[in-house]
């Protein structure tokens, strides 16, 4: 037994499902999730001693490569000075300044610990800014675990949403609202039952939670529309697109102005962190300034700002950064497109800059309910194909590969090989 297989073994005993997040667990294929030592660039190594091609990147936050060294440097010169302090300190400062820098229309922003949080927070932001109850998402589209989310794809247009997760009661989701990803006329639906009650539309501007779903052309543009038509507030949770597909994330990619956004993972560089932020006017609802209640005594915290400055800085001063990895990205996901056309494999890719997903599935992929026809019993005998190649991809048919700076050509061809022998 290795020793990964030996540390799960403790694990289960002590951690539900011996994971503290279930999208590490093996679950969906089956075996035993490697524990991690170290990780350097696009390669991490497990507890025996094996290195694998990293296409996890910690999910998103590595966009740099694992273990970069700048980042490293400002945390540890950083825990030099004390670890938290429950005061301003000028890093915050900083940090809001550069986020406030880099992103079209954002104007004011607050750090909060987590994707979760953001979310949570910035619904609640919505919700006090328009004195408006109900809130639009889209199904398939992940914005974290806090309670009035959690509703099951597909309820709801009419009734409100039914929860997804036992532990959340009724009342947490009736004002949440399921939509078609994709879909402008099951927007409009909701919008016509409830022209002045929807204070937010949230969604992911690349849907990369149920694997990778692009907008189709105007699907965004049309949100834009519809909500500045009912007044509501557009909410683009770029938790995962934020400073990857661009500086700007999707608002710049895409060309469109959203009213909040919400960050986490690459904002963090490898810390807990998360973000919402948007124009002067609705963010200022937030307490102490407005009559939002929002806290946290770690946010801001200075080690995390510390990671979340060296990372974004670098992004920023090197704009090249994001030419190279939409680059990489489009030369694996449209290669492995062609070798999946030509082994005629009952599969579909879909992709965005430098995140991709291959569905085991041969019909496109534009929603949750078609990518629920992907075989996941295929992607599960893929993924161990590929992790016993070293290539360790995300334990799930619904999670994004994703492409980091640290990725190179070489990686990139050895990674093409495998698929080629594998779809032979
Ligand atoms: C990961 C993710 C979240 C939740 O972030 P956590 O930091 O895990 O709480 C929210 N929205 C999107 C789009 C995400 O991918």
């Amino acid at each position: 037994m290795g020793r990964s297989e030996e540390l799960f073994e403790r694990a289960v005993k002590v951690i539900p499902g011996g994971v503290n997040s279930p999208v590490r667990a093996f679950r969906s294929v089956g075996g035993t999730p490697r524990f991690i030592t170290s990780a350097q660039g696009a390669y991490i190594t497990d507890e025996d001693g094996n290195t694998y091609l990293d296409y996890i990147g910690s999910w998103g936050p590595m966009i740099l490569g694992h273990n970069q060294k700048e980042v490293r440097e400002k945390v540890a010169e950083a825990c030099m000075d004390g670890l938290s302090f429950g005061a301003p300190t000028e890093r915050e400062v900083i940090m809001a300044e550069l986020i406030c820098g880099m992103v079209p229309g954002m104007e004011m922003v607050r750090m909060v610990n987590s994707g979760t949080e953001a979310v949570m927070s910035a619904l609640r932001a919505a919700r006090g800014y328009t004195g408006r109850n109900k809130i639009v998402k889209f199904a398939g589209c992940y914005h974290g675990h806090s309670d009035s989310i959690l509703i099951k794809a597909g309820s709801g247009v009419m009734e409100g949403g039914v929860p997804d997760s036992s532990g959340v009661t009724r009342g947490c989701t009736e004002d949440t609202l399921s939509a078609v990803y994709n879909d402008l006329t099951s927007v409009q639906a909701v919008f016509d039952q409830y022209p002045d009650q929807v204070a937010a539309v949230i969604v992911e501007p690349v849907a990369a939670n149920m694997g990778v779903v692009p907008p189709a052309k105007g699907f965004l543009e049309g949100l834009r529309k519809l909500c500045t038509k009912y007044g509501a507030l557009l909410i683009f949770d770029e938790v995962i697109t934020g400073f990857r597909l661009a500086a700007g994330g999707a608002q710049e990619y895409f060309g469109i102005q959203a009213d909040l956004v919400t960050y986490g993972k690459i904002i963090g560089g490898g810390m807990p962190v998360g973000a919402y932020g948007g124009r002067r006017e609705i963010m200022s609802v937030v307490s102490p300034l407005g009559p939002v209640y929002q806290a946290g005594t770690l946010s801001g915290n200075p080690i995390a700002m510390a990671a979340g400055i060296a990372q974004l800085q670098i992004l920023k001063e090197n704009p090249d950064i994001y030419r190279k990895l939409n680059e990489m990205g489009t030369c694996l996901f449209s290669s492995i497109d062609r070798i999946l056309k030509e082994s005629g494999a009952s599969c579909t890719i879909n992709y965005e800059g430098s995140l991709g997903s291959i569905f085991f599935t041969p019909d496109p992929v534009v929603n949750y309910e078609t990518a629920q026809k992907a075989d996941t019993a295929q992607f599960g005998r893929y993924f161990h194909y590929m992790l016993d190649n070293h290539v360790h991809l995300g334990p799930s048919q619904f999670e994004a590969m994703f492409v980091s700076a640290a990725h190179t050509k070489e990686d990139i061809e050895r990674t093409l090989e495998l698929i080629r022998t594998y779809f032979r």
